[in-house]
């Protein structure tokens, strides 16, 4: 079963400086299976961050169509959940609080939050920091606390913007490991952008390769070895 069907989706930007056009996506076509772990690679500019943000319903694209679980995009929704480059997390709420914000919207009763809450804790290594605020972690910890948070939502498509490429090396090696690990835990659909061809590879199902002219898919790359074995 596919999750996202993406058909000859298009955009462009007006950019009102300098008052022309400016291609983004030319036509991508993609389908993402149910729990597919799906990673995109290319040159900046090439209009990644766009496909996301067109996935996330955040723009509306100029043509084309995008269908979640069958229902084509209109709009954000809380099938979809995104973690940024740039950590976007509640400065004024606690690791635990920022965790179940997003199930707080949700109406989710507190005994069934708090239990959810412990169980992304223990998958993104929070342990003992339940209770510490965002400027009290370090930046790797901050990206923890948002990727649990975006997962602890439930949402059918998590979509990831270079979520480790603020992160020092090391750290976003840590990070991409206990990311595998977490997918294959609780295997929600992915869709994660990012610079690192060898993070593309070791993460991804598969890899879409976008091209240097811009907007555009060079090719769909299969990685052979099963994800569970890497
Ligand atoms: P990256 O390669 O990491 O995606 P960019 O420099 O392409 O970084 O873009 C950074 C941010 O600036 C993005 O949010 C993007 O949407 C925005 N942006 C990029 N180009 C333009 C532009 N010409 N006009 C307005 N915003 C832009
Ligand atoms: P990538 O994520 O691969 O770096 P982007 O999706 O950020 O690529 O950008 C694709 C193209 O769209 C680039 O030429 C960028 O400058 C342009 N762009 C992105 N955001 C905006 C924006 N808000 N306004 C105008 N142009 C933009």
């Amino acid at each position: 079963m596919s999750s996202i069907e993406i058909k000859d989706l298009r955009h462009t930007y007006y950019n009102p400086h300098t008052r022309q056009q400016v291609l983004a996506l030319d036509g991508v076509n993609l389908t993402v299976g149910d729990g597919e772990f799906v990673t995109v690679v290319g040159p900046s500019g090439c209009g990644k961050s766009t496909l996301l943000y067109l996935i996330a319903g955040l723009v509306r694209p100029s043509s084309g169509e995008i269908r979640v679980d069958g229902r084509v995009v209109s709009g954000p929704g809380s099938d979809r959940g995104m973690v940024f480059q740039e950590i976007a997390i509640l400065p004024w709420r606690t690791v635990r609080q920022n965790i179940a914000h997003g199930l707080e919207i949700q109406g989710v009763a507190r005994e069934v939050r708090e239990t959810i809450v412990k169980r992304y804790v223990d998958l993104c290594g929070l342990n003992g920091f339940e209770d510490k605020y965002p400027y009290e972690l370090s930046g790797g910890m901050r990206q923890r606390v948002a990727v649990a948070r975006t997962l602890a939502s439930n949402p059918k498509v998590v979509l990831m913007d270079e979520p480790f490429a603020a992160l020092d090396a090391q750290t976003r090696i840590t990070l991409a490991q206990e990311l595998h690990r977490i997918s294959l835990a609780t295997s929600p659909t992915i869709i994660f952008v990012t610079h690192n061809v060898e993070e593309a590879l070791y993460l991804g199902d598969k890899v879409v390769i976008m091209s240097r002219r811009p907007g555009r898919v060079k090719s769909i790359v299969s990685v052979p070895v099963p994800r569970a074995k890497r």
